[in-house]
């Protein structure tokens, strides 16, 4: 038997994300965020299923270079720029876009003959406190930007940090912030990721940058995509490969994590942390059997977890087993797992066979 385990991805799932990104801020051009393999989707269909949209953002060169060698012509934004001089020369050499968040790679710019000159993106620090500009450094360093012959074009951006808690006046103060940083210079600007896209109308920018709402997953701690007008793309599946029946009291699974005092029907599932399911799901943490709720039980293991089906007396081997997407928001599951969307979608291991499908 193959491994049992299916991630189905819906591509017009994917441009409807994109259509919803664009509704939220019309005047806005839009930078598809597809790093770490399109958030764990396959990057290759996620960016053939985006390719309306203005540009790409990934995280470092070797993904911006992949979707050059998959064809796509759009420009690309490497959102932690280059890391030396050798790192620049492709970058012009494949017309892929920068940001720049330090001063050595100003100094790299400054110092390094191109065959074309590069369009950057200077960011700024507005309080995230990981990469970019101190906000009263931005206007000098832009001037020697504007100054370097390797330079094309310069745009301005920031990151926030809090958006995706709507009651949070970080986002605020940032978003003041960059204004000040910015406001007598001239060039793009782009500040809102996805929780800035639907929950900050001030993020409003000349460059959105949507990433996990486009994969149809809420940004937000209290909401699913569906709250958000979003359709979820990824749907995780498996098969029950056994049920068995066991008397109250009877413990189930590694460390006997899990039993009931009344006699149970166990189902067990094929799909386990090694195939990307997260190994902290609790107890309780809901699951589809046969398109009905039943709550996983006891410890999730490498290959396998197991269902209560005492509820679903009828379920038998070979039932459809969805661990998140289609009737299952996978803003749920994580919740019970500790973790966010994000993390659920990356962690999808190799094991797991793709499919994709138009609606
Ligand atoms: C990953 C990333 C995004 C996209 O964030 P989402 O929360 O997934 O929308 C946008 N901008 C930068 C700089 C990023 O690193």
């Amino acid at each position: 038997m193959t491994r049992a385990a299916e991630a189905l991805i819906d591509l017009s799932a994917l441009a409807h994300n994109l259509r919803r990104a664009r509704q939220a801020m019309p005047g806005s051009r839009v930078m598809a965020v597809v790093k770490a393999n399109g958030y764990g989707h396959g990057v290759k269909r996620v960016a053939g299923a985006l390719r309306s949209a203005d540009a790409f953002a990934v995280a470092c060169l070797d993904e911006a270079e992949q979707l050059r060698e998959f064809g796509f012509a759009h420009p690309i934004n490497v959102l932690e720029g280059f890391y030396d001089a050798e790192e620049l020369r492709r970058f012009s050499r494949h017309h892929i876009d920068a940001t720049v968040h330090q001063v050595e790679q100003i100094e790299a710019l400054e110092s390094t003959r191109l065959e074309r000159p590069l369009k950057v993106w200077l960011k700024i620090d507005t309080g995230m406190h990981r990469l970019g500009v101190s906000p009263a450094m931005a206007s000098s360093l832009w001037e020697r930007l504007h100054a370097c012959d390797s330079v094309g074009g310069i745009g301005l951006m920031t990151h926030l940090a809090n958006a995706d808690d709507r009651n949070d006046p970080t986002t605020e103060h940032q978003l003041l912030a960059f204004a000040g940083a910015v406001g007598q210079i001239s060039g793009e600007r782009s500040t809102a990721n996805s929780a800035g896209i639907l929950g900050w109308p001030a993020a409003v920018c000349d460059w959105i940058r949507p990433g996990i709402m486009l994969y149809g997953a809420s940004p937000f701690g209290d909401t699913t995509a569906i709250d958000e007008g979003l359709k979820p793309v990824m749907t995780l599946r498996t098969r029950l490969i056994a049920v068995r029946d066991l008397e109250a009291g009877e413990r189930v699974g590694y460390g006997g994590a899990w039993s009931s005092d009344r006699s149970s029907r166990i189902g067990v599932a094929a799909i386990g942390y090694g195939d990307g399911y997260p190994r902290h799901a609790n107890s309780g943490t809901p699951v589809l059997v046969g398109g009905r709720r039943v709550p996983l039980v006891g410890r999730v293991s490498m290959d396998m977890l197991t269902v209560d089906l005492t509820e679903l007396p009828e379920a038998r081997i070979g039932e459809q087993v969805i661990l998140w997407g289609d009737g299952l928001p996978v803003e749920e599951v994580a919740q019970h797992a500790g973790t966010i969307p994000y993390e659920l979608f990356c962690q999808i291991t190799s094991r797991v066979h793709f499919h994709e499908h138009s609606g």
